[in-house]
């Protein structure tokens, strides 16, 4: 069987620090996400948001258990694990190189289906076809992608995500370096382009992005203090 067949995440007690004698900037946090389950992060700046999306990963130092598709993702290897689960960074570096190359690093796909990508993460919408500055799929991106917005590097990496059909997508908002528009895009192109098994775990800077979401996690000082559905909380 095909691993994995779904975005399930059962996370237990997961710790994290930057280094290893560092503080512990994320404590003891658990929940589970059912498959095709939205679940939006808030807190205030500084509450251990971002991090807990690199510690899903395993990309600083953690303790705890996070179980993936019913399996303990310390039984992954890492390459493995960050293929099948994708996050979008706050601030996304993309690969020098086309974007093709960065929609498809192993030349896997044909160009339909990176156009299709491309365009279910919302690119379309944001570019005009007139436009002579239009990113098509020869565009070169330069090293990290520093030619291109935020707001386009995280419509480009979601479109990987489509391309790889991960189960599971983690996107960290970005927050005063996107503007409204785009973000809107992206919200829509999560709520409307991706299968109804992946999950969504979205780090939300307005509570208005995720009113609609399954489940709400609120971080505080790293602690997790809430996981509920918006109506309950
Ligand atoms: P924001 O809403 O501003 O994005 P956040 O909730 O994502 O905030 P984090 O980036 O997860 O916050 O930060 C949580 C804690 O971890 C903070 O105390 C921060 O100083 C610390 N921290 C974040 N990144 C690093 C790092 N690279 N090295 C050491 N400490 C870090
Ligand atoms: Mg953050």
């Amino acid at each position: 069987a095909y691993w994995p067949s779904s975005g399930d995440l059962q996370v237990e007690k997961l710790s994290a620090r930057y280094s290893p004698d560092g503080p512990k900037v994320l404590q003891d946090v658990s929940f589970h996400a059912k498959p095709g389950e939205r679940v939006g992060i808030v807190g205030r700046t500084g509450s251990g948001k971002s991090t807990l999306t690199l510690a899903l990963l395993r990309c600083i130092f953690t303790e705890g258990t996070v179980i993936y598709d019913g399996i303990d993702t310390k039984n992954i290897n890492l390459d493995a694990l960050r293929l099948n689960i994708t996050i979008i960074p706050q601030v996304p570096e993309l690969l020098s190189g086309s974007l093709r190359h960065n929609l498809d690093v192993f030349g896997q796909y044909g160009d339909v289906t990176l156009n299709d990508a491309l365009r279910a993460a919302g690119l379309f919408s944001l570019q005009k076809l007139s436009d002579e500055n239009r990113l098509t799929l020869d565009t070169e991106i330069a090293s990290g992608g520093g030619n291109l917005s935020v707001g386009q590097r995280q419509i480009i990496a979601l479109a990987r995500a489509i391309v790889r059909q991960s189960k599971l997508l983690i996107l960290d908002e970005a927050t005063s370096a996107i503007d409204y528009e785009t973000d809107a895009i992206i919200q829509s192109s999560l709520r409307t382009e991706l299968k109804s098994d992946v999950t969504v775990i979205t780090v939300a800077h307005r509570l208005q992005t995720i009113m609609d979401y399954d489940k709400i996690m609120v971080l505080d000082a790293g602690c997790l203090v809430e996981y509920d559905a918006p109506k309950a909380l």
